[in-house]
């Protein structure tokens, strides 16, 4: 199938509309769908890109399914190579959601549909829909979570909390903190929160890259700062991997052990590691996003856009990507702590009984 796919590419671009999109009468087999993933240094994109590349041949299509290695010129090499290929649909999670502008408007000058996965792609009006899940939502039961863990925590009030924010060209890491902060802010507000380090703003507390080293070093240097008289009672971190950084940060400056309690840590994704971690007692929460809900949210976004049919949306309103409002597919995310982790996790088979144990 290589060979068809060069043979294709022989032609160049040409002024016409040629993605498969203006053929109605394309079948599944005759288009590949190009699907654009940042990194498989987290387990939810090797989750994410396994699922949707089953579900799609499942549907009869052929995938080209790339990881960028969380490299941003990678990933536009990956998109202009699927434009010259002329895959059928392009499925994009962006590493900087502004980086792929010039990829993406060749794909829209070949009537290539594009479709922005989880993150959306920004400053382009060559996206066409986007399926995620409500971001604004997912930092709201962070924080949630966050108090609930400081009140069954015991520890007196003022509560010591720091913040922490995931990558900042990632257009969900505001939606997540924004999110988060109109639970937090009244509690600053009225003292029953204090951020010790004073750093509270967006761009100050964001980790590029969502890495977790940068993610440990910026709690270390928190402790060192602000924290040689007190304890930090809650931190709040948007994603797994930095909540086992800062977890690593806190444990190597004596949290976990004698009578010095690990901090209330909440995250994101439900990673494997995260999930025992709380099973463990060590982080506090997570918040589960089926990523097989994505997927399959998104072969049939592609079906109905193929066959030409409406395309499903449940919102239109939420998502701005600067030059217009992106149709979106919203999921729910589920938030889960100790007490029901196994339950949601289980019930969902997203991982097996043993995988827990
Ligand atoms: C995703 C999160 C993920 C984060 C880091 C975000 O765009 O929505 O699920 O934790 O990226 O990979």
């Amino acid at each position: 199938t290589a060979v068809t796919v060069m043979a294709l590419t022989a032609c160049g671009r040409s002024t016409e509309p040629t993605g498969a999109a203006a053929d109605a009468s394309a079948k599944p087999a005759d288009i590949t769908v190009g699907v654009a993933m940042p990194t498989k240094t987290s387990e939810r994109w090797i989750k994410d890109g396994d699922y949707i590349k089953q579900q799609l041949e499942a549907a009869g299509y052929k995938v080209n399914l790339q990881y960028a290695n969380d490299d941003i010129p990678t990933q536009v090499t990956q998109l202009q190579d699927m434009v010259t290929k002329k895959n059928g649909v392009l499925v994009v999670a962006s590493i900087d959601g502004t980086a792929l502008k010039g990829a993406l408007a060749d794909a829209k000058a070949d009537n290539i549909p594009v479709i922005a996965y989880d993150r959306l792609l920004r400053d382009t009006d060559a996206v066409q829909y986007y399926t995620t899940f409500d971001n604004l939502k997912v930092g709201k039961l962070q924080a949630e979570s966050l108090l609930q863990g400081l009140e069954a925590s015991g520890a007196p009030k003022p509560w010591n909390v720091e913040l922490f924010a995931g990558s900042p060209d990632d257009n969900n890491a505001t939606f997540f903190f924004n999110g988060a902060m109109e639970v937090l802010q009244p509690k600053i507000d009225d003292g029953t929160i204090k951020i010790a380090s004073g750093e509270t703003d967006f761009k100050t507390v964001a980790t590029l890259r969502w890495d977790a080293a940068v993610a440990k070093k910026r709690m270390e240097n928190v402790l060192t700062k602000a924290y040689s008289d007190k304890d930090v009672n809650g931190v709040l971190s948007p994603y797994d991997g930095l909540s086992r950084g800062i977890i690593a940060a806190l444990k190597g400056s004596g949290y976990g052990t004698g009578g010095k309690k690990l901090p209330v840590v909440t995250g994101q994704d439900a990673e494997l590691e995260s999930v025992k971690s709380i099973l463990a007692g060590e982080q506090y929460s997570s918040v589960f996003k089926d990523t097989r809900e994505l997927a399959k949210a998104t072969v049939t976004m592609i079906q109905q856009i193929l066959e030409k049919k409406t395309v499903e949306v449940n919102d239109t309103t939420s998502y701005d990507n600067g030059v217009k409002k992106v149709p979106t597919q919203l999921l729910q995310p589920v938030a889960i702590d100790k007490s029901n982790v196994k339950d949601v996790l289980l019930k969902a088979n997203y991982y097996t009984a043993d995988q827990l144990k």
